[in-house]
């Protein structure tokens, strides 16, 4: 089983997060628009290579046609973001990061496809980086409508095995922490954030990033037996929750109702950024649990309900999950959400 050390969490030298300021990923959003976020760049596509995966590596596209294909959905004007430069990633990544992902063979351990390593990096910056540029400009955007509208759904991001000095599990950037960043330098009285992971993996990038912060709590559900296992990282779990493989759903909704549920009261955030992975879904050879497509959309529900209720603002990330029924259950949750008046997707 993969562990991580702690030496590979040394300070690293990111910039002031006061740069935030000066970045263009906070754009002004007409209320024309529903606050889904979603460009085109988001998807990789990588000279077929990225067949040689078990990813779904269109999965981003493939829920937005879904999407489309639903009567309630089919006008829906989204949210399109800017690509994070690499002074926005600098608020968070140290320049020596940043700087290894110029080697093609440190994008293909991240990545976890190993020819990757035999392309030129200049394709692998505008077929695999890019996009996941995007997505994190999709995150970060995705904060500011939630705070403005009271939700907000980036259909990628949630790269949560990223962070400041380190990438993996085919996350290249730790969009979360720059979303959250972006949050608290923006907003001044919103004061605590919490991470709500529901991803099957541990957390373990933003949990690195946050280790030994008071105003950001993380509830972390995943399951005990696989990647990344890394102990350091647990120990900025607020509230920790492990599962056996293959729990199923009746355990594992009640467990995330409990312990959502639990969090909030013990906290009480003025935001939520929410990881909904569905590498949960029975099937997936990566997250090794077995809950149904019903169980994703009624977990989805229990954290709308809970967080909405309390009108605490919520961002929903789409990390990990890419089977190819991945798409259409993104798509069926969040036309649940709709159905359920937990976010209203009608164009204004
Ligand atoms: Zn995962």
């Amino acid at each position: 089983m993969a562990t991580v050390s702690p030496e590979e969490t040394v300070e690293n030298d990111a910039m002031p997060k006061e740069l935030a300021a000066e970045s263009k990923l906070y754009i002004d959003v007409g209320i024309d628009s529903v606050p889904v976020v979603y460009r085109d760049e988001y998807n990789i596509h990588l000279l077929g290579m990225e067949k040689l995966h078990p990813f779904d590596a269109c999965k981003w596209g493939n829920v937005v046609k879904h999407l489309k294909k639903k009567q309630l959905m089919k006008d829906m004007k989204l949210v399109s973001p800017n690509e994070a430069t690499e002074a926005d990633l600098r608020m968070v990544h140290s320049a020596s990061y940043l700087r290894s992902l110029k080697w093609s063979i440190n994008v293909a351990k991240i990545t976890e496809v190993a020819p990757v390593a035999l392309l030129p990096n200049i394709v692998l910056q505008k077929r695999v980086l890019k996009p996941f540029r995007y997505q994190t400009g999709g995150s970060v955007l995705a904060g500011k409508l939630a705070v403005e509208r009271g939700w907000s759904i980036n259909i990628g991001g949630g790269f949560h095995h990223c962070w400041g000095n380190k990438g993996g599990g085919f996350c290249a950037y730790a969009d979360i922490t720059l979303t959250v960043h972006f949050i608290l330098n923006h907003y001044p009285h919103l004061e605590r954030v919490m991470i709500i992971d529901l991803d099957a993996h541990q957390g373990n990038g933003h949990e690195r990033d946050f280790m030994g912060r008071k105003d950001v709590y993380i509830l972390d559900i995943y399951n005990k037996y696989i990647y990344p296992n890394d102990k350091y990282a647990k120990r900025a779990i607020s509230r920790k929750v492990e599962l056996f493989a293959y729990t199923e759903d009746e355990e594992y909704l009640e467990r995330v109702s409990t312990h959502v549920e639990g969090a909030i009261n013990e906290f009480s955030p003025h935001v939520v950024v929410y990881n909904a992975g569905t590498d949960i879904m029975e099937g997936d050879c990566l997250g090794l649990l077995s809950v149904s497509k019903q169980g994703i959309i009624e977990r989805d529900e229990i954290v709308f309900q809970k967080v909405r209720q309390r009108n605490i603002p919520i961002v929903m990330l789409t990390s990990g999950g890419y089977q190819r029924a991945t798409a259409s259950v993104i798509a069926d949750s969040i036309a649940n959400l709709s159905k359920k008046s937990l976010i209203d997707v009608s164009s204004h």
